[in-house]
């Protein structure tokens, strides 16, 4: 039998528990020890590498999570990702030294959704330029580009890309997707129209990012992808940073070949000052807050908290990617 309480738990999502302290109260009370992040931001490399020894269950938030880290944590039995990405774990690294990586798919994804929409009207809408220019005690005549008769792209047709497309179902739009992996079914329930990637670069009014980084997107959003986008278009990324150039993003916006974009996350975050998408007016940008809400972040917690309490257990944990 294993007594959880020899166990420490290092827990650096700093949502955790937030709308719901009995999440909290229960790893406290299974665990011998809990250590929260108070840095107010994802660990760095460097950080990590000195904190994550001694540690025996890993609730983990967006840390760097390298190889170097995984093999300086001497006790380490499981990394229990605070929402769907894998991208900044070193999956390789956690499955030469046995440690369990586990997620938790869906949990975030009507939130990551909701947001997407809600940057998708906002942007055509300019209703950040209204808000700032009403204000500023002006009334100017700002003009939009309506939903109605328009062709959204949705690139990557997983949880997040279907309840984008079920959340569009009735603005009168245009429903195009593509997924190397996509789900013929769901396309026909919701209506969209599958496409080749070519064609949901060329077509698409409002194109909206939702593919994981992997080694096949990262950097694919470059200026030869960006050439190839209808003119006056939108670009929405609310998915990894790392699949974006943001310096093409910003030449095409400034040509005018882009109408404007929408940002949940970037290269570098907090992106850096002198980044100048941060001067477009046509941009909008916002804190990777796509899972920032009541919902996402009580899943999230759940589903972390039983992850990583069933790996300590030695049981199988519900969620597991490795
Ligand atoms: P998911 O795994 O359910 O869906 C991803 C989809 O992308 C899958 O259908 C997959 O087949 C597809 N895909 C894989 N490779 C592709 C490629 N080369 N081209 C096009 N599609 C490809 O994941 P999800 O929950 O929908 O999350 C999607 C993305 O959103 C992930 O990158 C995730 O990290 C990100 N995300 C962001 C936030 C946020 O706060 N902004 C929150 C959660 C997730």
């Amino acid at each position: 039998m294993i007594n959880l309480k020899t166990y420490r738990v290092l827990v650096t999502p700093t949502s955790f528990g937030i709308n719901d302290p009995s999440l909290c109260i229960e790893l406290e009370d299974e665990v011998g020890e809990v250590v929260y992040n108070t840095t107010g931001r994802p660990f760095e490399a460097d950080q990590l590498i000195k904190i994550i020894p001694g540690f025996d269950g890993y609730i983990a938030g967006l840390d760097a999570i390298t190889r170097d880290a995984i093999f300086v944590a001497d006790r380490l039995k499981v990394i229990a990702r605070y929402g769907v990405g894998i991208d900044k774990v070193d999956l390789d690294g956690a499955r030469e030294k046995g440690i369990i990586v586990t997620n938790t798919p869906n949990a975030n994804a009507s939130s990551v959704a909701e947001l997407t929409v809600g940057l998708i009207i906002a942007l055509i809408r300019q209703i950040h330029v209204a808000n700032a220019a009403t204000r500023a005690g002006k009334w100017p005549r700002l003009h939009g580009t309506s939903l109605e008769g328009k062709t959204v792209g949705i690139f990557g047709f997983g949880a997040i890309g279907q309840r984008v497309a079920r959340r569009l179902q009735n603005f009168g739009c245009k429903l195009i997707a593509y997924d190397p992996y996509l789900d013929l079914e769901v396309a026909d329930e919701l209506k969209v129209e599958v496409v080749t990637k070519e064609d949901i670069i060329q077509t698409s009014d409002i194109l909206s990012l939702h593919c994981p980084a992997v080694d096949e997107t990262r950097g694919m959003v470059n200026s030869d992808f960006l050439a190839r986008m209808k003119p006056g278009s939108y670009f929405i990324n609310t998915s990894r940073g790392e699949i974006l150039n943001e310096v093409a993003l910003y030449e095409a916006i400034q040509k005018g070949h882009l109408a404007g974009a929408a940002l949940d996350v970037f290269s570098q975050q907090p992106p850096d000052p002198k980044n100048p998408l941060l001067n477009l007016p046509q941009v909008i940008l916002t804190p990777h807050m796509g899972a920032h809400t009541d919902s996402a972040t009580y899943q999230m917690g759940w589903g972390a908290l039983q992850n990583c309490l069933a790996v300590l257990r030695g049981e199988e944990p519900p969620n597991r990617v490795v």
